[in-house]
């Protein structure tokens, strides 16, 4: 049935951002591949392409091979492009859409051209018609052939003639054009799916590859297309960054292209790389079916920006300077001494020399071979008939023949494999007529592993693999390091470095050849590394809350643990959450009563006259601060966090006039009927007191274990600063960086810091922090004393009410020890 609509897509191949970009490779097929197969689905009578003359050539096999016609016109203006090709057809509406869009809704293209017949169908008339609030590249415009024509005989502007849209829309006096807001299904105006820069390419990729593990096939659905874009993948994209430096092995590399295709992921791989074996090992992971798509040779920096995650086994000052720019740095098994700079230290291969701390410690990450050994039981009945030295390729200590000379000499019918960087090692020649074969690096060596009765080796991911393959293994002394490791880690070694036939006979002998213990280890949790690297991908990283910008060099890490990492602020000297994997928290309705029951084990109204004599004694410390108190009702008092309301409460009986604000709605609620103080529910600092409470300024502004929540602490404190006549009062209570618990244990500490509390204050810092916003600490009231969190008191086991117990508790107090503080300041 005649449609009388013609689909033309716009494409040319000169795009100067991004050059030739309808025929770049998406994942095993042409760019423009994608956007004909999706508007092929609109219906039509036509289908075109149309182009300029110089491209014509290059598309028309893409154009044939997907139902179109190629037409070629003039290069800059478009309008008459399009003029020219009308004229050589009859129809009355053109949907067109350009080539830079793989993710075209073809629903949305139908609806609108449907909209935009009925629209023309009786009295009505309309010119042009698109659909508003799609995602950046999955819309298309409609028009009249008829009226095309016509506007582009009326305007001569250069602007109007290079683009096709604007000869309608600048013309609205001569031309109705319709921009109709789109279904909801359609409307997504953040999301991003054109490819006009680099950036955008890699979010199609990301895209194609979530797509493609869904096994969708292309033309895509709204829905499919939309669902992709709220994936981790797209959303939190990781570039890889493996080391690929003479010297380092391939093992880096490896490990890196199967994280990366298990969590598509992109791998970079600089153009100057040194590692000879690099192409091989890629090709061999492409062969696999790892997308050559991922592999980049530039680290994207516009608008789709990758958390960065290195695997160079040292970290230069430049690498970390560069990667570390706007955008999280993790690294595996980083030793270098620039790990300030890294938001996460995952360590996998356990190591000894390294004393910094790494957030997580898990070889459970170790990728360990399918094909294992089916005698690995009765070790003690295998002959040795296989031998395999493998020194990483390089053997930069010259190990491989001494080695290969020993077992020789000790097993003279077994079949002796060295691995060996290049044929032409003067080795190779030596090895005539015995039986040592030197072979190069052998592609997919960790499957093949299990082939062999002895692997001889040093401290690295192949003894590893080779040991829960289920071979004897010898580690050789590499470096002194790697003889210690192999000693720490239970490994059978030679200590010597000439293979001595002792030493050898030693390792052979020993209860450790087949590593028993260690691969008990090993047998633990297998995990993914792509799926742990994607979780880490979508970690947040946070500069100090109060500064609230990033600074050159990275400030001081405090403390590192699973989930976290706190750094402390190099200009203003706060505590703060630098990196987290948790997400935000949500105040709910429900928070007061299910999170403050599983902290404390009874609920927050149960606790409300408990809480409330603490109140009662804050609130004297302010009334004694803030001079006489007159009359009631005379002060102003503003809590911030007000809860249920047992601090307002403390207050209106020390003669204060209270005010509350609370995001949790229950809870305001609550103080306005019941206790019947004014309260707003509003997030801080986002509250305008003179409109809610008629009161611009306080004399008190208050907030009881609220002040860690903040991440924009610095527009809180300059708010509260606001909100207190000179001379009043803020005080507020928060636990202290200072107290026992910290001193003793810092990094548990830290670990048990809850995750919603963002800055750590530590008393001695609090006055210079809160000068800069206009206050001076007036007083330091150290709360929350635990002597049995005292070592001393948990060594001696002394009881409460015992001589040792009231040394230590008076200690508390006196040194400030308490695990929480409350501090007192003056608005100056
Ligand atoms: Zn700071």
């Amino acid at each position: 049935m005649k449609t009388n609509r013609t689909v033309i897509v716009q494409c040319r191949l000169s795009s100067t951002r991004l050059p030739g970009k309808a025929l770049m490779d998406l994942c095993g097929k042409p760019v423009l591949a994608y956007v004909l197969s999706a508007m092929h689905k609109v219906n039509a009578d036509h289908y075109f392409v149309a182009t300029d003359e110089a491209s014509y050539k290059d598309l028309l096999p893409v154009c044939k091979e997907y139902g179109f016609e190629c037409f070629a016109g003039s290069l800059d203006d478009v309008l008459d492009r399009f003029v020219k090709l009308l004229d050589t057809i009859k129809t009355k509406t053109v949907i067109r859409a350009t080539a830079d869009n793989p993710f075209l809704f073809y629903e949305a293209a139908e609806e609108s051209a449907a909209l935009f017949e009925e629209k023309n169908n009786g009295k009505s008339h309309c010119d042009y018609l698109t659909y508003s609030g799609l995602p950046h590249g999955s819309g298309v415009e409609v028009f009249s052939a008829e009226s095309l024509k016509k506007a582009a005989s009326e305007t001569t502007d250069p602007y109007d003639h290079e683009h096709v849209g604007p000869a309608f829309y600048n013309h609205k006096d001569r031309y109705v054009c319709e921009f109709i807001p789109s279904p909801r299904r359609f409307n997504f105006p953040e999301l991003r799916t054109t490819i006009d820069t680099y950036s955008d390419y890699l979010r199609a990729v990301s895209i194609l590859t979530y797509l493609k593990a869904k096994e969708y096939d292309a033309p895509y659905t709204t829905e499919q297309v939309i669902d992709a874009c709220h994936s981790n993948i797209v959303k939190y994209p990781v570039v890889l960054v493996p080391s690929v430096v003479k010297g380092h092995g391939t093992g880096h590399l490896r490990r890196c292209l199967s994280a990366a295709k298990q969590g598509g992921f992109f791998v970079y791989i600089p153009e100057d790389k040194t590692l000879q074996e690099t192409d091989t090992v890629v090709e061999e992971y492409i062969a696999e079916g790892f997308s050559k798509n991922h592999i980049i040779n530039s680290i994207p920096d516009e608008s789709y920006l990758p958390a960065i995650i290195t695997d160079t086994f040292e970290l230069t000052e430049n690498q970390v300077r560069e990667l570390s720019k706007n955008r999280s740095l993790i690294s595996i098994d980083e030793g270098s001494r620039y790990t300030d700079y890294c938001d996460y230290l995952l360590d996998i291969i356990p190591s000894y020399k390294i004393e910094r701390k790494a957030n997580k410690t898990d070889s459970g990450f170790i990728i360990m071979p399918e094909n294992v050994r089916k005698d690995s039981e009765d070790v003690d009945e295998r002959k040795i008939d296989k031998v395999l030295i493998c020194l990483g390729g390089e053997d930069p200590s010259n190990l491989t023949m001494p080695a290969a000379a020993a077992f020789r000499k000790k097993f003279p019918d077994a079949k002796i494999t060295a691995i060996i960087s290049n044929a032409d090692s003067p080795y190779v020649d030596y090895a005539g007529g015995t039986n040592i074969e030197f072979v190069k690096p052998i592609p997919g060596l960790r499957e093949k592993l299990f082939e062999y009765d002895i692997v001889v080796t040093h401290y690295g991911l192949t003894a590893f693999e080779a040991v829960y393959a289920g071979c004897g293994v010898i580690l050789l002394p590499t470096t002194n390091l790697h003889k210690k490791l192999a000693e720490k880690y239970n490994f059978a070694y030679v200590g010597d470095s000439k293979i001595s036939d002792s030493a050898l006979q030693t390792a052979l002998d020993s209860e450790n050849l087949y590593a028993g213990k260690f691969l008990e280890n090993l047998n633990g949790e297998k995990k993914s590394l792509g799926d742990f690297l994607r979780h880490l991908a979508a970690g947040k990283r946070m500069c100090c809350p109060v500064c609230g910008k990033y600074p050159s060099v990275p400030d001081e890490v405090i403390s590192r643990n699973e989930t976290r990492t706190y750094r402390r602020c190099s200009v203003c000297g706060m505590v703060y959450m630098g990196f987290t994997t948790i997400e935000d928290k949500k105040y709910q309705k429900s928070y007061f009563f299910e999170e403050y029951k599983k902290q404390y084990g009874k609920t927050y109204q149960e606790d409300f006259e408990s809480i409330k004599r603490q109140g009662i004694r804050r609130a004297a410390i302010i009334k004694a601060l803030s001079g006489t108190i007159g009359t009631s009702g005379e002060k102003n008092l503003l809590d911030v966090g007000c809860a249920y309301g047992p601090f307002l409460s403390a207050a209106s009986d020390s003669s204060f006039n209270p005010f509350g604000t609370d995001i949790s709605e229950d809870a305001v609620t609550y103080v306005q009927q019941k206790l019947k103080y004014p309260a707003v529910c509003s997030v801080f600092p986002e509250i305008d007191t003179a409109e809610e409470f008629g009161i611009a300024q306080f004399d008190v502004v208050t907030m009881w274990y609220v002040i860690e929540h903040f991440k924009d602490l610095g527009s809180v404190l300059r708010k509260v600063s606001s909100l207190i006549k000179k001379g009043g009062i803020f005080a507020f209570s928060t636990p202290s960086g200072e107290g026992i618990s910290a001193v003793s244990d810092k990094d548990h500490f830290y670990e048990i810091s809850p995750t919603d509390h963002y800055t750590i204050w530590e008393p001695t810092r609090a006055d210079s922090i809160l000068r800069t916003f206009g206050f001076r600490v007036e007083r330091i009231v150290s709360t929350g004393h635990h002597p049995e969190r005292f070592p001393y008191i948990k060594k001696t086991g002394a009881k409460p009410g015992s001589l040792k117990w009231n040394l230590i508790d008076a200690m508390s107090h006196a040194k400030r020890l308490g695990d929480t503080v409350e501090i007192y300041c003056r608005k100056i």
